[in-house]
């Protein structure tokens, strides 16, 4: 059973960032999120996972400041980063206080060259630069090649490797698997993972790709229709019916049901959140 929200959120003593009750509201009327809790702690990999336009992109454009290009705002609740609050602050303060976002799309600069696109996020001189370049093997190779030429995986790691030459704290990736071969997704969670064992760095990952999160992260979060229904400890949440039924495809009968026959199963149920 997946434990009750407020009792997981009440055991996390290292928070690096912590969200209550937020509500985003797009073109004043549209509700997005609705009363959303959520906890990052020091040096974790979260995942938030949900289906289309569930609202998983409006919470990562809510932390990272990104709302306001939409029209949208967070209208209630906050969201608090080593204890200050941050709910609707422009994107260029948050980036200052260590928060990253690598978008879904437009990752790249696609008329820059890899190189180009590094020194941008960050001069390249410093030792621990070279540091963080040395995950990512590939783009030295690869480095006069322009962005608009890469593959979707290549495009994955220049986006990756500019966001940590910013030095995030907190490093929020937006479905990092969009039209990956799953070799390609399963190395780059792997990345990922290394990334955060060698560095002190948290991680938001929001994926549609269930299975390919809960391999890397430690904690998730489950939402619909832009409110939780689902917390617990990475363990937990693999191990739990309806986690696997709906979201990794191992129903009763092996397969993945249609989102509206979960629809249908939600309705007979009572959830959390
Ligand atoms: P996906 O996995 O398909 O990207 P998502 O979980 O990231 O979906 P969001 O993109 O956050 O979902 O969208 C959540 C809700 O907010 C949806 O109902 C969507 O229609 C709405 N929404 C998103 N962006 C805008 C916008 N710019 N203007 C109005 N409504 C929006």
């Amino acid at each position: 059973m997946i434990e009750p929200l407020e009792r997981v959120m009440a055991v996390n003593d290292r928070l690096l960032l912590q969200i209550e009750k937020m509500e985003v509201v797009y073109h004043h009327v549209i509700t997005a999120i609705q009363g959303i809790s959520l906890n990052i702690g020091d040096n974790q990999i979260v995942a938030l996972l949900g289906t289309n336009g569930a609202g998983k992109t409006t919470i990562l454009r809510a932390i990272s400041g990104f709302l306001g290009l939409d029209n949208a705002k967070v209208t209630e609740g906050s969201i608090c980063f080593q204890g200050e609050e941050i709910q609707n602050k422009p994107p260029h303060i948050i980036t200052q206080k260590g928060i990253v976002l690598v978008p879904e799309r437009n990752k790249v600069f696609e008329h820059l060259t890899v190189e180009e696109n590094l020194h941008l996020s960050a001069g390249l001189t410093g030792e621990q630069d070279q540091k963080i370049l040395d995950y990512f093997p590939v783009l030295r190779r690869i480095k006069r090649r322009l962005g608009g030429y890469l593959s979707g995986g290549e495009r994955q790691m220049l986006a990756l490797a500019a966001a940590l030459l910013c030095r995030p704290k907190l490093l929020l990736i937006d479905e990092m698997s969009l039209g990956l071969a799953p070799l390609v997704v399963r190395d780059l969670m792997q990345l990922v993972k290394t990334i955060r064992e060698e560095n002190r760095v948290s991680i938001l990952l929001v994926e549609q790709n269930a299975t390919a999160a809960l391999e890397i992260a430690d904690y998730g979060y489950v939402i619909e229709n832009g409110r939780l229904v689902y917390a617990g400890d990475i363990e937990k949440l693999k191990n739990h019916k309806d986690i696997q039924e709906f979201y990794l495809g191992r129903g009763e009968q092996q397969s993945r049901k249609s989102y509206r026959e979960v629809k249908q199963y939600r309705r007979t149920r009572r959830w959390y959140g």
